[in-house]
């Protein structure tokens, strides 16, 4: 596997690989990579010749009282899961290096989408995310591009910035990994305690209780978003910031259940923020 820290590198092989006529994929990470990650460069592998993952942690995506500093890291750990599920080059700049001195230009989307669900305790987030991924599309030029559905809101966004922006890349979805008792994997479960972190299955309790629910037929969304909320408040480390059904695509409020409606939740567990979703 290639390990590339400068644009340059990236943009070189890339290119050579674009000479011999192959398809090139690219995942997104920040890194401290899990079986979650995986499952997109499994993805990226099987669709395409040649997988680009970058390994960034991009800080214009934190805002300024976020866990940019402790957001935890190991490289070396990540090569070796990378190696191990087939990726070709790893991308793992510096901030100078993806950022360069004075940048000023951010890639934003100016509707309300990204003040939506985490848009309303995230501010900024999603322009660092809409830039960031920006950046990485113009540097390694995909033919693909694979986006896990553990960040739905980030996903749909994606999706509109590559439809408003005429990227000629395809977006990937894939579905969100569980550990065995149900919690999304996720790089910020290392911040939870023993205690909090058997806390933290209440929020995919709340998210198969409602699947349940929209199998089982129910139309009416508050009914469903009521049975969640009641289940995590029955958790006392557990803290809603938002339980919430929208449309997948538009991210506008959703009151009946239809085909695309995106159930969503940002539950403070301690002081760790855990998202969980599903799609009816
Ligand atoms: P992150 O490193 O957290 O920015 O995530 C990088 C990519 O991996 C994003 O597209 C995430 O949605 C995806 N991802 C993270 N966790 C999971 C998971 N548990 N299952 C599927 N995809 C995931």
């Amino acid at each position: 596997m290639i390990v590339a820290e400068k644009i340059s590198d990236v943009r070189k092989n890339v290119a050579e690989w674009k000479k011999q006529g192959l398809t090139v994929g690219l995942v997104p990470t920040m890194g401290y990579l899990h079986e979650g990650h995986a499952s997109l460069v499994d993805k990226a592998v099987s669709e395409c010749d040649k997988v680009v993952v970058s390994d960034f942690v991009n800080p214009t995506q934190f805002g300024p009282n976020e866990d940019l500093a402790k957001y935890p890291r190991d490289f070396e750990s990540d090569c070796k899961l990378l190696e191990a599920h087939g990726a070709t080059l790893v991308f793992h700049p510096s901030v100078e290096e993806m950022y360069p001195e004075n940048a000023a230009t951010f890639v934003e989307i100016l509707n309300d989408m990204p003040k939506k669900l985490c848009g309303k305790t995230r501010p900024i987030h999603f322009r660092g995310v809409c830039t960031v991924v920006s950046k990485l599309f113009n540097i390694v030029t995909p033919d693909k591009a694979f986006f896990g559905m553990k960040d739905a809101q980030q996903l749909s966004i994606i999706k509109k910035m590559v439809r408003d922006m005429s990227y000629g890349i395809e977006i990937i979805g894939c579905p969100i990994i569980r550990e065995d008792d149900g919690l999304a994997k996720s790089s910020r479960n290392t911040y939870l305690s023993p205690e909090e972190r058997m806390a933290a299955t209440i929020l995919s309790k709340a998210v198969f209780e409602g699947k349940k629910m929209v199998e089982n037929g129910e139309k009416n969304v508050q009914t469903i978003l009521d049975a969640q909320t009641k289940i995590i408040e029955s958790e006392p480390l557990a803290k809603i910031d938002y339980v919430s059904a929208v449309d997948f695509s538009t991210l506008e409020d959703a009151a009946e259940v239809k085909p695309d409606t995106l159930f969503a939740m940002a539950v403070y567990i301690g002081t760790t923020r855990l998202i969980d979703n599903f799609l009816a």
